[in-house]
This record gives C-alpha cells, structure tokens and sequence, in this order.
C-alpha cells in the first residue's frame, strides 16, 4: 500500500501532465504523476499531428502558445533531443469570403496579444506556399513563428527531463477516487493503493468527467473523435502548414504539413462529430480529406498514404479549455478540456500551472486563468477551436 506523501498528484502522463510535472519538479515541489497507461503520452498525445501555434482566436491560448513555441522550438539546443522541430509557420488560406472576413477579423486581438502574423495578398501567399491553388484564392495569413515537431519525441523528451528534475511516474496505475476531509482533498485512490496530497491536478483529458465525478462535479468535456493521416516521405516542397476552415459536406476544416522527415500529415474535423471514444477509423475518412487536401494543393494528388489512426479531443462548449482551481473542493485544480490544441498547449500551460500552485503568478498567468476560467460564461465559440 502506498502512503507517501507529495506536494502534488498529477492525473495523466499526457500532453499536459507530462510538461506539468516538469515545471513543478524544476521548481522544487514533489510531484507524482499517475497514468493507467504503460507509458507516458498513450492517451491523445500520441494521436496528435504535432502542429503547435499561436495562432488562436482567445487571448489566454495565444499567451499560453508563444511560451510552448520558446519551448518547442529551443529544444534541441536546450537540451540536445531531436523533436523534429520546424519553424514553418502556419498559413489560414480563404478562397471564399466568409473565411477572408473570419481570418483578418481576427488580427487586432492577434496583434495586441504578441502573435507575429500578417495577412498577404494571393502573390505573396504564393510565394510563402507555392503548390496552392492559384484559382479563386483570396489571400490568407501567415504565421512565422509557428512550427511543429513530433509529439511522440517532446513528449518522451519532456518526460524524461520531468524524471531528472525529480518527477515520480506510476504507470498502470488506474484512478479510482479522491480522498478528501473537511471540504479539501486529501488522496489520491488507485489501483495501486492511496497516494497522499494536499492538490490534484486533472489533467486526465478525454477522462477527465471521471475524475470529476469522483469530487462530485461536472465537468462537461464531451470527447469526440479525430482521424489524421501520414504519407510516404517525398523531398522537401512545403514550408508551412497548411489551414482551410471552409466548412463543406462531411468536414469543418482540413490541416496539413510535411514533415522536417518528408512526410505529409493530415487531419480535419468531421461535420457532424463523431461524439463518443471510438477510436476505430473510418472508410470515409481518406476519400473525404484527400479530395480536400488535392483541391487545395493539386500537386499532392501522387501521394501514397501510408497509415491513418484516430484519436480524441476532449471538447469544451466554447472550445478552449477549463483551467482553474474548483471552488467547491480546495486542493483540486483542473487542466482539461484542451480540445484540439492539448499538445501546443501543454508545455507553456505546465508553467503556468506550476505557478499557480506555488501561488506565485504573474500577471499573464491572472488573465490566462480569467480567460480559461472554469466558471466563464461560455458564450460564444472559440474561432479557430
Ligand atoms: C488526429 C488528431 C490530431 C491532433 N493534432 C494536434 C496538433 O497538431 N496539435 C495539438 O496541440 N493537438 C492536437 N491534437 C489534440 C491533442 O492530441 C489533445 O488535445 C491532447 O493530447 C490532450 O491532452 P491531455 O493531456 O488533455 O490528454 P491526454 O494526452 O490524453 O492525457 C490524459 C491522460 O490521462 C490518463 N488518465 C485518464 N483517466 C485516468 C485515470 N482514471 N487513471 C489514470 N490515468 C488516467 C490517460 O491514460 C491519458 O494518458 C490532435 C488530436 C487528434 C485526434
């Protein structure tokens, strides 16, 4: 039976947990981070393509964002692992007008917020994203800043720096209550016996109602499924990647990049959802992104695919997350509901995070949590969620 007493239990070795439990053992505090998986990242982590931006609609994630590109993209020289990380930027493109208003209606908050982006006419788009379609393009943004690399290399990067600075993991360690005396946590139950803490952090993403329910609240994350895609590796042709939110039949937008290793990766948001966590992919997928991704980069038409799979977001109302101490049970913080931006996140959020449970934030970190708070009003929807 486990009786040792930590600063902080973390719930989920994923996209947040793992960097979470980083900033706080770098700090000092005694953290352990429990997964009922055999490894780290085994949740949505590793189903993520590995696009991280800054390029957001809501304030707090653009705040959030900058500090995990700093991050991602110094990680290398930092620390000597190779993420595959690439400074390609990212371009919104519009071929309709409803897309162009969406996109530089957005800019004012961007700018004020730090985030590095323009909007160009269709030449300079072309010149950024030759491969385009020329044929009816309006313009898009471009993001410099932006890049991606892989999840599966942070994320065991990331874990393995956590575990240096002190971080304990328990793996195949399955939650199964919280302990909690006189209105404030207490424990943490498991599988594996009773861990004891003063906090929990829910950072069990798409699980994360199971958690809540065990302190009696609701949490509202409704998962729905994601399918992405790799190809065969061609040589180098495309810098940035690639962002259409025009909704059509089937699809409420369609990504892609290629890979620093030459690969093409892609994923869209299925119109309607897939609500629920079946994981299994679909025959419908490939037909419906591949004619999109041609339509848009006729060039891609000769790429062979090579595997699909099929992951979960945990989804919000509004589509940002919820991150914020609960008022009804003192000790319980939440850091949930990342929806498709989990693994961008995670690395600027763990800071914040660390922050928060040192009581030492700054400002930033005060408007990150206005922002994100779990008690907001939900009004609205998240632009680019
Ligand atoms: C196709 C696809 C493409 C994507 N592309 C991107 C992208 O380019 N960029 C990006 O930022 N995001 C992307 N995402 C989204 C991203 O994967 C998620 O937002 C992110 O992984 C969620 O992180 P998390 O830490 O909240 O959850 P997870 O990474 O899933 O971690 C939660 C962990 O909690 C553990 N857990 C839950 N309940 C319990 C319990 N009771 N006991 C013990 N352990 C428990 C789970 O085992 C899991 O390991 C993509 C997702 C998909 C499906």
């Amino acid at each position: 039976m486990a009786t040792t007493n930590y600063d902080v239990v973390v719930i989920g070795a994923g996209s947040v947990g793992v960097p979470t439990a980083w900033a706080m053992a770098r700090s000092g505090l005694k953290v352990l981070v429990v997964d009922r998986h055999a490894s780290p990242g085994q949740g949505s982590n590793k189903t993520a393509i590995g696009g991280v931006r800054a390029t957001h609609s809501e304030p707090a994630k653009i705040r959030i964002c900058l500090r995990s590109l700093e991050i991602a993209s110094t990680w290398q020289e930092t620390y000597g692992d190779s993420i595959e990380w690439t400074t390609g930027g990212y371009s919104f493109v519009a071929y309709e007008e409803r897309e162009e208003a969406i996109l530089k209606g957005l800019l004012d908050t961007q700018h004020a917020s730090g985030l590095q982006i323009d909007w160009h006419e269709p030449e300079s788009l072309l010149s950024l994203a030759p491969d385009l379609r020329q044929d009816g393009l309006l313009g898009g943004t471009f993001s410099p800043g932006d890049g991606h690399c892989s999840p599966l290399l942070l994320g065991h990067a990331m874990y393995e720096q956590a575990c240096e600075a002190g971080a304990e993991f328990r793996f195949g360690v399955e939650v199964t209550g919280l302990s909690r005396k006189d209105g404030r946590v207490r424990g943490v139950e498991t599988s594996h016996g009773t861990f004891e803490t003063p906090i929990v952090i829910n950072a069990a993403g798409a699980w994360a109602n199971e958690i809540g329910r065990m302190v009696g609240l609701d949490h509202g994350i409704a998962p729905d499924s994601h399918e992405g895609g790799i190809t065969e590796p061609v040589a180098p042709f495309l810098k940035p990647m690639i962002v259409d939110i025009k909704p059509t039949e089937g699809a409420a937008n369609c990504y892609f990049f290629q890979l620093a290793t030459g690969q093409v990766v892609f994923a869209l948001t299925p119109a309607p959802v897939f609500a629920g966590f079946d994981c299994r992919e679909t025959s419908g997928f490939l037909p419906l992104i591949s004619q999109r991704m041609v339509e848009l980069m006729p060039r891609l038409a000769d790429l062979r695919v090579r595997r699909t799979w099929r992951g979960l977001y945990p989804m919000t109302r509004d589509g940002a997350p919820l991150v914020g101490w609960a008022g009804e049970v003192e000790g319980y913080l939440m850091a949930i509901g990342m929806c498709g931006h989990g693994f961008m996140i995670g690395p600027g959020l763990g800071e914040v995070l660390d922050r928060v449970v040192r009581q030492e934030m700054t400002d930033d970190d005060r408007f990150i949590l206005d922002g994100l708070s779990p008690t907001r009003s939900f009004e609205g929807t998240a632009a680019l969620k």
